[in-house]
C-alpha cells in the first residue's frame, strides 16, 4: 500500500522523520471502514472514478468506501499497493491512528507496525482525525447525495 515515492511525499508534507514504518502488508486496505470526507469523494471523482461505484453510504450517514472482493475498491491485488495513494482518504493518510466509538483516539492494533507510531505522531494524527470526525459528523447531516448525482 504505501510506497516508496509515496513516503517522501509525505516526510516532505510534514517536514520531519517522524512517521511510522510501514510495511506495506496491506492489511488496512482490506474489509476496509474507512469514511471519506466530500472533499475525499471529489477529490478522487477528479482522478475519473465514478462514486457510485467506491462509495456507500452508511446506516448514520457517512460516505465509506466500498470493497470489492473483500479489499478496498482502490487496492491494487497484483501489485498490492493502493491505486490513489496521492490522493488517498485523509483516513487512510491518519491511518492506522483510529478513533472507535466509546473509545479514545488510539493506534489501531491489526497494524503489525503500530509499535513504530510515536507518541508525538500519534499525537499530531489524533489532532488530525479529531477535526476530520468533527467535519465528517456535519457532513453525514447534509444531503450531498443531489450533488453527487447518486
Ligand atoms: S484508499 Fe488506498 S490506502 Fe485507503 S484503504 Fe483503499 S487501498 Fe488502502
Ligand atoms: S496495516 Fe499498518 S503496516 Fe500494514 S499497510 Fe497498513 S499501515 Fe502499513
Amino acid at each position: 500500500m504505501y510506497n516508496n515515492n509515496g513516503r517522501a511525499l509525505g516526510e516532505e508534507r510534514w517536514g520531519l522523520n517522524h512517521f511510522m514504518k510501514c510495511s506495506c502488508c496491506g492489511t488496512c486496505c482490506q474489509k476496509t471502514k474507512m469514511m471519506l470526507s466530500f472533499e475525499d469523494v471529489k477529490r478522487l471523482e477528479r482522478l475519473g472514478y465514478d462514486c457510485q461505484k467506491f462509495i456507500f453510504r452508511d446506516r448514520q450517514g457517512f460516505f465509506c468506501l466500498q470493497n470489492d472482493h473483500g479489499h478496498c475498491f482502490f487496492y491494487d491485488v497484483w501489485n498490492h499497493s493502493c491505486k490513489v495513494y496521492k490522493d488517498r482518504p485523509l483516513g487512510c493518510h491518519i491511518y492506522p491512528v483510529i478513533y472507535q466509538v466509546g473509545k479514545e483516539i488510539r493506534v489501531d492494533d491489526i497494524c503489525p507496525m503500530k509499535y513504530t507510531v510515536s507518541k508525538r505522531e500519534l499525537k499530531r494524527k489524533g489532532k488530525e482525525l479529531s477535526d476530520l470526525i468533527q467535519r465528517l459528523s456535519q457532513e453525514s447531516k447534509v444531503d450531498f447525495l443531489g450533488i453527487l448525482n447518486m
